[in-house]
């Protein structure tokens, strides 16, 4: 990092602070001992292949809007909650690229746990039941629990 000030590259970290899903730091020249803040903000190495082989970047809104969509009775914070944990599902893959049926079954998995209307709302729009059994099944199973 350089210091904005004077070029050097010897920065000392004061402070970091984590805020979102970037990490502010607090910055020292130890050359002018002027003070700077930076962010940094990780950016996903992550394509998506979607159904028509396509390629586009991973972008966690699509995620957050189709659940937002799906589940209109919850909040806002469990929404952002969800769409956290399918994100760290993602990641924890560790590959660089997903298909969007694998993202639909993930996002799916999360559903199921946490709002089962939802569930079923996400799994019709999304076509995920190719098979009408196999949706009555769920629907049952649903409807018994
Ligand atoms: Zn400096």
């Amino acid at each position: 990092m350089y210091c904005p000030f004077c070029s050097n590259e010897d920065t000392k970290v004061l402070e970091s602070r984590i805020i979102e899903n970037s990490v502010r730091r607090r910055r020292e020249c130890s050359n002018c001992n002027n003070r700077f803040t930076t962010y940094e903000k990780f950016i996903f190495n992550l394509m998506v292949e979607k159904k028509d082989g396509r390629e586009e970047e991973f972008q966690r809104n699509k995620i957050k809007n189709s659940l937002t969509k799906a589940c209109s009775k919850t909040s806002e914070e469990r929404v952002e909650e969800m769409t956290k944990r399918i994100e760290q599902k993602i990641l924890n893959k560790k590959i660089n690229k997903i298909s969007t049926q694998e993202i639909g079954k993930i996002v799916l998995q999360e559903l199921k746990e946490a709002d089962k209307v939802a569930y079923l709302r996400f799994a019709s729009v999304h076509k995920s039941f190719d098979d009408p059994e196999l949706f009555k099944k769920e629907l049952n199973q649903i409807i018994k629990s």
